[in-house]
């Protein structure tokens, strides 16, 4: 090694030398072993942001989305990505990997659950199950989506790192599509998420890094600036990112939506869905208001969030804390066109807990927290607009797998102050 490299390096501490070894080997774009992957990742994770040493934080302006149809050729539209990306069905014979089990969920009839909700009869409510995914949740589709479109179009290629800030699901998600396909991933979450969600994605190989609750989304040590500092030091790492990879809300518009559609046959007057990325609603709503005449769209938004419109909608107990996981944001993600939704409706944390439990006692749906939400925002939907009659689909998002510790624990509920009773 030249002397006068040894002299910077002896010149510089612990970090930054790391940072000027890295950078010289992200150019030569070597894919690091796991062991180098995570020796500089625990690097990162354990010094403090330094402008000085890392520069400034490329964070990308998340603004909403207002022209799905017209986006820019970097992020695509419906039209760029459709024909690229049909809808596989799951084999009835052998298959080839779990991936064969990523979309064509269930939809089921959920009359047991609407008759103890005391809604009226002639409201058909539907389900649509998206746990049955192979990895337990709606983001499957969205983590495969983004790996393809990334593969197809040469961005990554087995052996690299992909690196995604998550709640949690779109990391199960990309762990286990890495984990077929042979990528590295690296997960960075914030700490309110479930214990299971981390031990799941730790089974499935990947590294985890927990970031503060409380950190804003543009904060240093959120889980989006870490992302980005990882992204920056580690070679060959991608952040697909979810909050603003067309890819997302794609994999709705192309697959969610149109499942939806088939099995209603084409008869479906109101989909409500929760949003997190709001890649979900997005998807689907576009594709419903082009194939369904009439169809009405409920988004439904955490208290606490500010994704709702209009924003006052977002007064109560704004940008405090909330325990549902996986939904409301404290920015507008760019794969989430809000006008998409007629209405939005707010839900509380007891409220969403307590339906969570009542869909899978009631159903035998093995559904998540944030499935209380979006069936608690339906009732209040009816309510709220007077419906007595029509078909009334309700998405749930992902299973009770990852929160067996959590809403599903009587010790957990009492110990948060959620009731134990159920509708
Ligand atoms: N529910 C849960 C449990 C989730 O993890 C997510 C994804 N963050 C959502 C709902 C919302 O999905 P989307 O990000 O597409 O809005």
């Amino acid at each position: 090694m030249p002397t006068e490299v040894s002299a910077v390096e002896r010149a510089m501490s612990g970090y930054e030398q790391e940072v000027h070894k890295v950078a010289a080997k992200t150019e030569a774009q070597v894919q690091p072993t796991y062991a180098e992957m995570k020796a500089i990742a625990d690097k990162v994770f354990a010094m403090p942001y330094d402008e000085a040493v890392e520069g400034v934080l490329p964070f990308y302006p998340y603004d909403g989305m207002d022209k799905f149809e017209d986006k820019p050729a970097e992020m695509g539209g419906p039209k760029e990505h459709s024909a690229s990306m049909p809808r596989r069905e799951r084999p009835a014979t052998i298959a080839n990997s779990a991936l064969d089990f990523v979309n064509n969920t269930p939809l089921i009839r959920v009359d047991r659950l609407r008759a103890a909700l005391k809604l009226p009869e002639k409201i058909e409510l539907l389900t649509k199950c998206e746990m049955y995914n192979a990895g337990g949740s709606v983001k499957d589709r969205i983590a495969m989506r983004m790996i393809e479109e990334a593969e197809a179009s040469g961005q990554i290629k087995p052996g690299d790192v992909l690196i995604e800030p998550t709640s949690g699901n779109t990391g199960c998600g990309l762990c286990m599509a890495a984990a077929i396909k042979g990528y590295k991933v690296i997960i960075t979450m914030p700490l309110k998420m479930s214990g299971e969600k981390l031990n799941m994605m730790k089974g499935l190989g990947a590294e985890i890094y927990r970031t503060p609750t409380e950190a804003g989304w543009r904060d240093t040590n959120s889980h989006i600036a870490l992302a980005i500092r990882l992204q920056k030091a580690i070679p060959c790492a991608h952040v697909l990112d979810q909050y603003k990879n067309m890819g997302n809300p794609m994999a709705h518009y192309d697959w969610t939506g149109d499942e939806i559609v088939e099995q209603c046959g084409g008869k479906l007057d109101y989909m409500v869905v929760s949003a997190g990325t709001g890649g979900t609603i997005t998807g689907i709503a576009k594709k419903l208001k082009e194939k369904i005449p009439g169809v009405q769209i409920i988004g439904v938004d955490p208290q606490g969030s500010i994704l709702a419109v209009p924003d006052n909608l977002n007064d109560e107990d704004r940008l405090k804390a909330y325990a549902v996981e996986g939904i409301g944001y404290d920015f507008i993600p760019s794969v989430l066109d809000r006008s998409v939704a007629d209405k939005w409706v707010k839900t509380k944390d007891a409220e969403s807990f307590k339906m969570a439990r009542t869909i899978i006692k009631r159903e035998g749906i093995m559904c998540g927290g944030s499935c209380g939400s979006a069936m608690v925002g339906a009732v209040k939907a009816i309510e709220q607009l007077g419906i007595t009659e029509g078909r009334v689909c309700v998405l749930l998002a992902d299973s009770t797998r990852n929160y067996m510790s959590k809403f599903l624990d009587d010790a957990w509920m009492e110990k948060s102050g959620f009731p134990l009773d159920t509708f």
